[in-house]
């Protein structure tokens, strides 16, 4: 009878992690630095709004989470662990970035999703400077080597500020009318993962018709993958898919906005990666890659969202960009 019930606890402590993916998840909802109280000790309060003020100035996406060690699952090593519970924080929040997660005084995990950073060399470079008693001088030191700048401790002379900023604006202004994006040229509008004549989306309630049709086109594709195999665990993929058809759906039974509709194409766009890496599972060939490469310079690395851009004497069209050149693209400074 005490072995049974010894056994129940085991089995409890196990299905309920301390502190799970979708508690990190949650909290990213109100800061992009999730602490889990029982971490304080590790990252103040203070220390956390300090570093959330920096990513959260920022145009890519950043997300930092600080959980207890014993959130990491026993099977395997410490680093596999590591690397399945960042995979799923990352399947729950969905978003292209750089994501961090502290775990305790045990590990770091880094992923970069979608987006070219080589987060890897980044932290084990940083995980080679600070103790791993100090997380806050690790997560500080990737923020350096990303270029994120350093929140505004006060120390610097405001009549300074006012100065540089009294000199630059004039010249500024200049170069943004000069940059600024041409008729033809932005985010690109939603387009289907159909062929469609380009007269066919002029209108956002043709858009909207489009989005619909899309979305319906993409659960039919999910009703005919047949993605189950004995042996082989295709579960995370085609949940990811039909979470991704869920949240699609929902946005499209409501009337989108033109920005509702683009992130709608992206959700897209990841269910059917999602789908296509469980078949490729199926089939035991590799997973297929995200996106395509950056159009302006393939060693820019996979683009992160598509632009419209007129090439020189040319017509304005679609093209795959990273983030550095679309924020060059849209006159960004970074
Ligand atoms: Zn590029």
């Amino acid at each position: 009878m005490l072995a049974r019930m010894r056994f129940l606890a085991g089995l409890l402590l196990l299905t309920t992690p301390l502190t799970g993916p979708s508690t990190v998840v949650q909290g990213w909802d109100s800061s992009p630095v999730y602490v889990d109280p029982t971490q304080r000790a590790l990252v103040p309060d203070e220390e956390a709004q300090r570093l959330a003020e920096r990513v959260e100035a920022q145009d890519q996406s950043i997300r930092i989470a600080v959980v207890p060690a014993a959130s990491l699952a026993t099977t395997g090593t410490r680093e596999q662990a590591a690397r399945a519970y960042v995979d799923q924080v990352v399947d729950l929040q969905r978003e292209d970035g750089v994501y961090l997660v502290v775990f305790g005084g045990a590990i770091v995990w880094g992923s970069a999703v979608g987006v070219d950073t080589p987060i890897a060399e980044i932290l084990t470079d940083e995980l080679g400077k600070h103790s791993r008693s100090d997380p806050v001088g690790t997560l500080n030191g990737v923020l350096d080597q990303l270029d994120v700048p350093k929140a505004d401790d006060g120390g610097f002379p405001i009549w300074l500020l006012v100065l540089v900023v009294v000199a630059v604006a004039g010249g500024l202004g200049l170069w943004w009318w000069k940059r600024r994006p041409g008729k033809d040229e932005g985010p690109a509008l939603y387009r289907p993962s159909y062929d469609v004549l380009p007269d066919e989306a002029d209108t956002l309630e043709e858009r909207q018709a489009l989005a619909r049709e899309d979305v319906t086109r993409f659960g039919e594709e999910l009703d005919a993958a047949d993605v189950r195999l004995d042996g082989v665990d295709t579960s995370a993929d085609v949940q990811a898919a039909m979470d991704a058809y869920a949240d699609a759906g929902r946005v499209v039974d409501a009337e989108p906005t033109d920005e509702q509709l683009r992130s709608v194409r992206d959700t897209v766009e990841y269910g059917r990666w999602r789908l296509a890496c469980a078949q490729a599972l199926v089939a035991g060939t590799p997973k297929p890659a995200r996106r395509a490469l950056c159009f302006f310079d393939s060693s820019h690395g996979t683009s992160v969202t598509d632009w419209m851009y007129t090439p020189p004497g040319g017509k304005a069209r679609e093209v795959p960009v990273c983030a550095a050149c679309q924020a060059r693209l849209s006159g960004g400074t970074r």
